[in-house]
């Protein structure tokens, strides 16, 4: 059979691969002059290719309950048995593997010396415009040429991050075939705000509680460091809420963090904790009194929410001035109007209902001989990971599926 995979990122080549295992001729068509553009950039250049904890809740779909027969844990198994037998050591930290080398320029070698030894055609340059079925072959076009095949595993990715190659062209592809598209958002993705003291915090990090509240409901609760920027906020924790903002903003809805950046002491302990300290520090000044604990540029904005002057003293402000202040430090609260753009985004959600494709084999339900992997897929994940996860794992059962049911 002629197998030809139309996108030669993370998905792809490991669907070429499995393929090409089988006996298959397989053919890669990639648009960029190279493969893997995006691998290359994953993990700040280290490719975080994989985590350990594979809790289905680090997933996420309009149809969730189906991902379990996707991420089994034969297939994770699989998959980490083919990365070692690629040759790929990794670097374990808290759960998170990275090739031991610290580049991902590893994963991307050892995918293309795998795709060369088993003799798989790639052809850069070549960018898929229209796909045509008739009869039993599908026939592929570019601007000035056309190949046929038996078989067509779509693994053109999402629209996040476009400069990579993956633009979202690949979500047309599929619908001219039928399929339906789930709204597709930007996700892992840092989250806007208009709050007047963000000029003040900008550059900062911070270990905090974030909350996402929603009509005064928490909706999701992240630990760790957190980035604030001039526009808002950033860094794995906003990240990990920021697929649920982007659904809420589309919805037309009004989304709020909250956030503590006093996470080390209960909430209810804070006010008494914080008189103490007063005390024993001999009645400091405000700015005395925050800059053990707080990062001073962060001091500045958080006063200049509470209009409070840094030289005042704690005793000094009435009830009402500390009240505000301490919510402040341990609930700053404040509406997310926007995210960034599909540009800064990692990973988009939505996608190609996971109901259309037979999930063995991820065959499309509308047209046979037609596969669909990775991000094109209504799944994504977050951060750790699960991304890359996802696409291996799909590109392996649609590599396997396409000979399943010759
Ligand atoms: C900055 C950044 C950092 C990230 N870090 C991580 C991380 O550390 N860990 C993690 O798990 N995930 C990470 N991700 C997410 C991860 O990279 C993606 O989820 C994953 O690459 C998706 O794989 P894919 O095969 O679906 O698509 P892609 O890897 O995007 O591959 C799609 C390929 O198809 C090609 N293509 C598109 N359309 C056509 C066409 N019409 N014709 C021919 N070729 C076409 C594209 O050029 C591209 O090469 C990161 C993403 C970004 C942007």
């Amino acid at each position: 059979m002629k197998i030809i995979v139309v996108g030669g990122g993370a998905s792809g080549l490991v669907a070429a691969i499995y393929a090409a295992k089988n006996n298959n001729e397989v053919i890669v068509l990639e648009r960029n002059p190279s493969c893997a553009k995006k691998i290359l950039i994953t993990g700040n250049g280290r490719c975080n290719y994989w985590n350990m904890n594979q809790e289905i809740s680090h997933y996420h779909s309009s149809s969730l309950e189906k991902i379990d027969t996707i991420i089994t844990k034969n297939n994770q198994e699989e998959i980490l048995e083919f990365f070692n037998n690629l040759g790929i050591v990794p670097k374990i930290k808290n759960g998170y593997y990275y090739p031991f080398s610290n580049q991902a320029t590893s994963i991307k070698n050892a995918l293309l010396n795998e795709v060369k030894r088993l003799n798989i055609e790639i052809i850069e340059d070549f960018f898929v415009e229209r796909i045509e079925k008739e009869q039993d072959k599908f026939y592929l076009y570019s601007s000035s040429r056309k190949i046929d095949a038996d078989k067509v595993i779509l693994s053109t990715g999402s629209k996040a991050c476009p400069k990579t190659g993956s633009d979202g062209n690949g979500y047309q592809l599929a619908r001219n075939f039928g399929h339906s598209i789930i709204p597709v958002l930007p996700s892992l993705v840092q989250l806007k705000g208009n709050e007047n003291y963000f000029k003040e915090w900008d550059g900062v990090r911070a270990d905090v509680e974030l909350s996402l509240i929603y009509e005064n409901k928490k909706l999701k609760e992240e630990t760790g460091e957190i980035q604030l920027t001039d526009y808002g906020i950033s860094g794995i924790c906003t990240f990990n809420i920021s697929g649920l903002v982007s659904k809420l903003l589309y919805e037309r809805k009004t989304p709020q963090v909250k956030i503590n950046f006093c996470p080390f002491i209960e909430k209810e302990n804070f006010e008494s904790w914080l008189e103490k300290r007063n005390i024993v520090m001999n009645h400091p000044t405000i700015e005395e009194l925050l800059e053990g604990f707080l990062n001073y540029k962060l001091i500045i904005a958080l006063l200049k929410k509470c209009h409070i002057s840094k030289i005042e003293e704690w005793n000094h402000l009435d009830f009402q001035k500390k009240q505000e202040l301490i919510s402040s430090l341990t609930e700053l609260t404040f509406e997310i109007t926007d995210t960034n753009s599909f540009d800064k985004a990692q990973v988009c959600s939505g996608g190609i209902p996971l109901t259309e494709v037979n999930l063995d084999t991820l065959e499309s339900k509308k047209v046979e001989g037609l596969y669909l992997t990775g991000e094109l897929l209504d799944v994504d994940g977050d951060c750790g990971g699960y991304n890359l996860g996802f696409a291996w794992i799909s590109g392996m059962i649609a590599g396997k599926g396409v000979s399943k049911k010759c």
